[in-house]
Protein backbone atom coordinates (compact mmCIF):
# COMPACT_ATOMS: atom_id res chain seq x y z
CA UNK A 1 0.00 0.00 0.00
CA UNK A 2 1.15 3.62 -1.05
CA UNK A 3 1.72 5.96 1.95
CA UNK A 4 -1.56 8.04 2.51
CA UNK A 5 -1.21 11.93 3.45
CA UNK A 6 -2.00 10.31 7.02
CA UNK A 7 1.22 8.22 6.69
CA UNK A 8 2.76 11.60 6.30
CA UNK A 9 1.07 13.13 9.19
CA UNK A 10 2.11 10.26 11.32
CA UNK A 11 5.47 10.67 10.17
CA UNK A 12 5.81 14.53 10.71
CA UNK A 13 5.76 15.03 7.01
CA UNK A 14 3.07 17.18 7.07
CA UNK A 15 1.57 18.95 9.47
CA UNK A 16 -1.78 18.23 11.40
CA UNK A 17 -3.05 19.75 15.08
CA UNK A 18 -2.23 16.37 16.89
CA UNK A 19 -4.30 16.29 20.01
CA UNK A 20 -3.50 12.89 21.29
CA UNK A 21 -0.55 10.34 20.33
CA UNK A 22 0.69 6.97 21.92
CA UNK A 23 2.47 3.87 20.49
CA UNK A 24 -0.32 2.57 18.49
CA UNK A 25 -2.34 6.00 17.30
CA UNK A 26 -2.54 9.11 16.60
CA UNK A 27 -5.45 11.84 17.22
CA UNK A 28 -5.89 15.24 15.23
CA UNK A 29 -8.12 17.97 14.27
CA UNK A 30 -9.84 17.00 10.95
CA UNK A 31 -8.96 20.02 8.24
CA UNK A 32 -12.23 20.68 7.03
CA UNK A 33 -14.89 20.26 10.26
CA UNK A 34 -18.37 19.42 10.22
CA UNK A 35 -18.89 19.86 14.22
CA UNK A 36 -17.53 21.96 16.66
CA UNK A 37 -15.57 19.01 17.08
CA UNK A 38 -14.06 16.73 14.74
CA UNK A 39 -11.11 14.67 15.57
CA UNK A 40 -10.03 12.01 13.55
CA UNK A 41 -8.08 8.89 15.60
CA UNK A 42 -6.09 6.73 13.27
CA UNK A 43 -3.85 3.80 14.21
CA UNK A 44 0.04 3.89 13.18
CA UNK A 45 -0.22 1.03 10.86
CA UNK A 46 -1.78 1.42 8.03
CA UNK A 47 -4.70 -0.20 7.21
CA UNK A 48 -6.68 0.61 3.83
CA UNK A 49 -10.50 0.48 4.99
CA UNK A 50 -12.42 -2.26 7.38
CA UNK A 51 -12.51 -4.98 4.46
CA UNK A 52 -8.68 -5.50 5.21
CA UNK A 53 -8.70 -5.46 8.86
CA UNK A 54 -7.79 -8.89 10.21
CA UNK A 55 -7.87 -10.27 13.48
CA UNK A 56 -4.38 -9.72 14.12
CA UNK A 57 -5.39 -6.05 14.24
CA UNK A 58 -8.18 -6.53 17.23
CA UNK A 59 -5.94 -4.55 19.64
CA UNK A 60 -5.28 -1.88 17.33
CA UNK A 61 -8.83 -1.48 16.40
CA UNK A 62 -10.25 -1.91 19.73
CA UNK A 63 -7.84 1.03 20.79
CA UNK A 64 -9.14 3.58 18.48
CA UNK A 65 -12.83 3.32 19.93
CA UNK A 66 -10.50 3.28 23.54
CA UNK A 67 -9.40 6.29 22.25
CA UNK A 68 -12.10 7.86 20.79
CA UNK A 69 -14.02 7.01 24.34
CA UNK A 70 -11.04 8.32 26.50
CA UNK A 71 -10.88 11.54 24.51
CA UNK A 72 -14.45 11.88 24.59
CA UNK A 73 -14.66 11.74 28.22
CA UNK A 74 -11.25 14.33 28.69
CA UNK A 75 -13.66 17.01 26.90
CA UNK A 76 -16.57 16.11 29.15
CA UNK A 77 -18.76 15.00 25.92
CA UNK A 78 -19.53 11.49 27.84
CA UNK A 79 -23.16 13.33 29.14
CA UNK A 80 -24.11 14.88 26.30
CA UNK A 81 -23.21 12.26 23.53
CA UNK A 82 -21.08 12.31 20.76
CA UNK A 83 -20.08 10.34 17.83
CA UNK A 84 -17.27 7.75 16.42
CA UNK A 85 -17.90 6.78 12.79
CA UNK A 86 -15.85 5.11 10.15
CA UNK A 87 -16.52 5.26 6.73
CA UNK A 88 -15.36 2.41 4.66
CA UNK A 89 -15.03 2.94 0.66
CA UNK A 90 -16.19 5.58 -1.54
CA UNK A 91 -20.08 5.10 -1.30
CA UNK A 92 -20.01 5.77 2.29
CA UNK A 93 -17.92 8.44 1.49
CA UNK A 94 -14.39 7.53 2.63
CA UNK A 95 -11.72 9.31 0.42
CA UNK A 96 -8.33 8.61 2.64
CA UNK A 97 -7.27 4.77 2.87
CA UNK A 98 -5.98 4.38 6.43
CA UNK A 99 -8.53 3.50 8.51
CA UNK A 100 -9.64 6.40 10.88
CA UNK A 101 -12.32 7.10 13.45
CA UNK A 102 -14.30 10.37 13.28
CA UNK A 103 -14.98 11.79 16.46
CA UNK A 104 -17.75 14.30 16.21
CA UNK A 105 -19.32 16.51 18.72
CA UNK A 106 -20.66 19.80 20.14
CA UNK A 107 -23.68 19.97 18.62
CA UNK A 108 -26.80 17.60 18.16
CA UNK A 109 -25.97 15.39 15.17
CA UNK A 110 -28.89 14.10 13.09
CA UNK A 111 -29.47 10.50 12.32
CA UNK A 112 -29.78 9.10 10.01
CA UNK A 113 -26.31 10.92 8.57
CA UNK A 114 -27.62 12.08 5.21
O1 LIG B 1 -13.98 9.31 6.01
P1 LIG B 1 -13.13 10.10 5.06
O2 LIG B 1 -12.07 9.28 4.39
O3 LIG B 1 -13.91 10.92 4.07
O4 LIG B 1 -12.40 11.16 5.98
C1 LIG B 1 -11.22 11.77 5.62
C2 LIG B 1 -11.11 13.01 6.45
O5 LIG B 1 -9.77 13.44 6.47
C3 LIG B 1 -11.96 14.17 5.93
O6 LIG B 1 -12.90 14.55 6.92
C4 LIG B 1 -10.91 15.27 5.67
O7 LIG B 1 -11.38 16.55 5.99
C5 LIG B 1 -9.78 14.83 6.58
N1 LIG B 1 -8.43 15.29 6.24
C6 LIG B 1 -7.69 15.97 7.20
N2 LIG B 1 -6.43 16.38 6.92
C7 LIG B 1 -5.89 16.13 5.73
C8 LIG B 1 -6.62 15.43 4.74
C9 LIG B 1 -7.91 15.01 5.04
O8 LIG B 1 -8.19 16.21 8.30
N3 LIG B 1 -4.65 16.57 5.47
Amino acid sequence: MSDTIFTKIINREIPADIVYEDEMCLAFKDVNPQAPVHLLIIPKQPIATINDIKASDREVVGHLFLTASNIAKDMGFDEEGYRVVMNCNEAAGQTVFHIHLHLLAGKPLGWPPY
